[in-house]
């Protein structure tokens, strides 16, 4: 009977192991339940990103066959510029990064990436040229200096320090007990979500990827940490073809174009000032967060 129960045990410790790997995986990018399996067609080629700019055409997708989520979305990200995605909760947003990381195929339409259609190339040559700083980063019971490297297992450590640096933690690091070896996670230090947020970030330093997708918290953070993490934000989507969702409006203000997504389709487009003389859900959305400001 022991020598039946020890391997018992041991298969499920790692059965444990890799379900929670692939859990933190799909929690990575907000995914609740297991997406359908997309595959690489065959003889497809390594995506050619150079400065990753974007296009979706005509757009339509449902997780299922029965509710349509979006409705031929439209929209382009030119190489370098930042495009901002503002709507109410629900609207589709997030589907939007999902779709452009290939996590699902598009019904209709077509998601490009410098001329490339995303379904002719390798989904591994894609997520490497995408970046994502998630609403809500998930750790790994592991050490800082794991965590941040994830993705990036051959980073020198001159590589991590530096990516730390830019994300603003160094100072936090510091003040660790036991530095880039405190372990952090369900298991260890828990972190706050301004903190989490700053490892992503360092993470992207390291990929160091030509588009970057921003799904901002919707938790507020208290203003040192968000001061923080703004300017670390800002450092790492310049230059990069940034697709930026955003829940505060405050950040986006700076967003070369500014999408409205209303029930999956495309209501308004353009910049702030242009939406602000608009009068429509922009500009109702924006007096709306004034408003709480001030109180
Ligand atoms: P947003 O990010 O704008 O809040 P989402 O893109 O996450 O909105 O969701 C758009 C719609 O799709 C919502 O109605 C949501 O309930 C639905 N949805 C999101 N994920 C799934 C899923 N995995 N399966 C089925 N429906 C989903
Ligand atoms: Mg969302």
């Amino acid at each position: 009977m022991i020598q039946l129960f020890i391997p018992l045990n041991f298969l499920g410790f790692v059965y444990r192991e890799i379900r929670e790997a692939l859990i933190n995986i799909e929690r990575l990018f907000g995914l609740m339940d297991q997406p359908p399996r997309v595959v690489d067609r065959p003889g497809a080629g390594a995506l050619v990103a150079d400065g990753g700019a974007i296009r979706f055409t005509d757009v339509c997708f449902g997780y299922g066959p029965d509710r349509q989520i979006l409705h031929q979305v439209s929209f382009q990200v030119p190489a370098g510029h930042k495009v901002a995605i503002v709507g109410a909760s629900g609207a589709g947003k997030s589907t939007l990064a999902r779709l452009l990381f290939r996590f699902y195929d598009v019904d209709r339409g077509s998601i490009c990436i410098h001329g490339q259609d995303i379904r002719d190339v390798t989904q591994d040559s894609l997520r490497a040229a995408i970046g994502v700083v998630p609403q809500d980063t998930v750790l790994f019971n592991d050490s800082i200096r794991y965590n941040i490297a994830y993705g990036c297992p051959g980073a020198t450590e001159a590589a991590v320090r530096r990516a730390a640096r830019l994300a603003h933690l160094e100072d936090f690091i510091a003040r660790l007990p036991q530095g880039y070896d405190t372990v952090v996670g369900e298991r260890g230090l828990k972190l706050s979500g301004g903190e989490k947020q700053r490892i992503a970030i360092a993470r992207v330093i390291l990929k160091d990827p030509p588009i970057l997708i921003l799904d901002e918290a919707t938790s507020s953070l208290d203003s040192h940490s968000e001061q923080a993490i703004m300017g670390a934000l800002k450092a790492i989507a310049h230059s990069r073809t940034t697709l930026a969702i955003a829940h505060r409006l405050s950040t986006i203000q700076d967003a070369d174009h500014i999408i409205v997504l209303d029930q999956g389709q495309v209501v308004e487009q353009g910049t702030h000032d242009d939406l602000l003389i608009r009068r429509g859900i922009y500009a109702g959305l924006w007096e709306s967060q004034l408003r709480h400001a001030v109180k």
